[in-house]
């Protein structure tokens, strides 16, 4: 009798998802990368908070050290860094190799001005010496976005560094090697093991990483994402920082200078292949300087070049995603179908990757798409407004709070405007940007808290009250109310 062997049943692994990353010029898989998997963010997360106990007790200064290693090492491999940024995204190479300039510069900044930033305030109450800390919260996640891979990791990170945090951060599914290039420079600087750590994937690690025992939550995101993120983080009652879409208004006063405003339209709309969240979305112009206003932006968009993002010549570089374009093309397509006047491209680019016509739309209104929606993508719309005041109604007449950029010749209005305008920024007479001296952050829909800045480093520590009392100070006496 033939001997029966029991089948070997393969013990059922799961199999680690994977990350696949198109580069959007030529819209063929660019690099593989596995998952990293719920277990694996609870293991990072865990050494994250043993590595916080010696990092946090190292001296402002002591950590300021690996800043500014970090920084001379980024401006080393920026050429390397910034190509491998375009290949992910498609942004142009000079603005990839910038944005690792600017990630260099934030370093610095922390680097230098951290220390001040962190001094006790010294107070005076009723105990012998009272002053207000500023200690680190632990360990901090951060989920990021795609279409500044570098700098927004590097926004959150520093400061957060700086303070005495550790960080894990998940960079966007679309470009994990621009964040593994973080990890890698910081162990280049000789950062202490755990300190910063990279995990890769989509949504279902950035849900992990929310359920991990990380101590704080800073995403920057869309909306949609903003408000999952804040109700998984609020199960736990843990603190978020939020960094979410805009769609900036662009104001044309009838005395701005055109041509200038022209020019800081072309960069404020265009930079990034329009996908930036501080972009000019909403362009409001008034009505006496309309006509001249659109001749100049007609010339100046018909002569952006679309092409390669790796071509030192090129201006504007694909989208970074297929479903970005078919976005973007529907958003045209309303605003055609609802009248707009489709002054400048509106199509697509045929052949391979997810290239869109710069495009300039002339008589829209509120009704459309392009005026209500965040636009991520190369299209200027124009609004005619009868005045100053009716241009600023309108650019609060929004979900977004983010940005705002204003073009007038009366300074002495600036103030006014400014004030009036619900919104995280205004810019007088220049495109929106951010730096690393300035707190970001926006209003309304757009986010929730700040980053940059002394204001963005203090949403990433424990504001501590410390009173000290004699020994032998008679005992709190008569009615406390808590
Ligand atoms: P997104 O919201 O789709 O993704 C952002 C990150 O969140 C990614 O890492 C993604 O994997 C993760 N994520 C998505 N859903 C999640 C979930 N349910 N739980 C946990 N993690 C989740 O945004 P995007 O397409 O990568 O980026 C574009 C958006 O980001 C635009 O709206 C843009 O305006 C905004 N943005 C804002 C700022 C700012 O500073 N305010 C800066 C850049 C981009």
């Amino acid at each position: 009798m033939a001997v029966q062997r029991a089948k070997k049943t393969k013990a059922r692994r799961p199999r680690p998802g994977l990350v696949k990353v198109v580069n959007p010029t030529t819209g063929k898989v660019f690099e593989t990368f596995p998952i990293t998997t719920r277990e694996q963010v609870d293991a990072k997360v865990a050494k994250a908070r043993e590595a916080f106990k010696s990092w946090s007790r190292l001296d402002v200064d002591e950590r300021s050290v690996y800043l500014a290693r970090f920084a001379e090492i980024l401006r080393k491999r920026k050429e390397d860094y910034g190509r491998t940024m375009t290949m992910e995204m498609g942004k142009i190479l000079r603005e990839s190799i910038a944005e690792v300039e600017k990630c260099a510069t934030a370093a610095d900044f922390f680097a230098q001005n951290s220390k001040a930033f962190l001094t006790p305030e010294e107070a005076h109450t009723d105990a012998q010496r009272a002053y207000i800390a500023f200690h680190p919260r632990g360990v901090l996640g951060s989920i990021m976005p795609w279409n500044f891979p570098m700098w927004q990791i590097i926004r959150f990170a520093i400061p957060a560094l700086a303070a005495g945090n550790t960080a894990v951060i998940k960079p966007a599914s679309a470009s994990p090697r621009t964040g593994l290039f973080v990890e890698e420079a910081f162990r280049e600087a000789g950062l202490p093991d755990g300190v910063l750590q990279v995990v890769v994937g989509d949504y279902t690690t950035g849900t992990a990483l929310i359920r991990s025992r990380v101590d704080f939550v800073s995403l920057t995101g869309s909306v949609s994402t903003g408000v999952k993120i804040a109700r998984e983080a609020a199960r736990d009652l843990k603190k978020t920082v939020l960094e979410l879409g805009g769609s900036d208004p662009f104001i044309v006063a009838e005395d701005a200078d055109l041509d200038q405003a022209a020019k800081g339209a072309i960069v404020g709309r265009f930079i990034n292949n329009g996908q930036s969240c501080i972009a000019a979305k909403r362009f409001l112009v008034v009505d006496a300087v309309a006509d001249e206003f659109l001749a100049k932006l007609e010339e100046n968009v018909r002569r952006l070049k679309v092409g390669d993002p790796l071509d030192p010549s090129t201006d504007i570089g694909p989208l970074y995603a297929k479903s970005q374009r078919d976005e973007i093309e529907l958003q045209v397509k309303d605003a055609v179908a609802k009248g707009a006047k489709l002054l400048v491209g509106g199509k697509r680019v045929k052949g391979p990757g997810w290239f869109f016509e710069p495009t300039l739309l002339g008589g829209v209104t509120t009704k459309m798409k392009v005026m209500r929606q965040e636009t991520f993508g190369p299209v200027l719309p124009v609004f005619r407004v009868p005045s100053l005041d009716a241009a600023i109604e309108q650019a609060n007449d929004t979900e977004f709070g983010l940005g705002a950029s204003v073009w007038t010749r009366s300074l002495s209005l600036a103030d006014d405007i400014a004030r009036r305008i619900d919104s995280g920024l205004v810019f007088v007479n220049n495109a929106v940007k951010s730096d690393p001296r300035m707190p970001f952050g926006g209003v309304k829909h757009s986010g929730i808290g700040r980053e940059l800045s002394r204001y963005g480093l203090l949403e990433m520590v424990n504001v501590k009250t410390v009173q000290i009392y004699p020994p032998g100070s008679p005992a709190p006496q008569g009615p406390h109310v808590e």
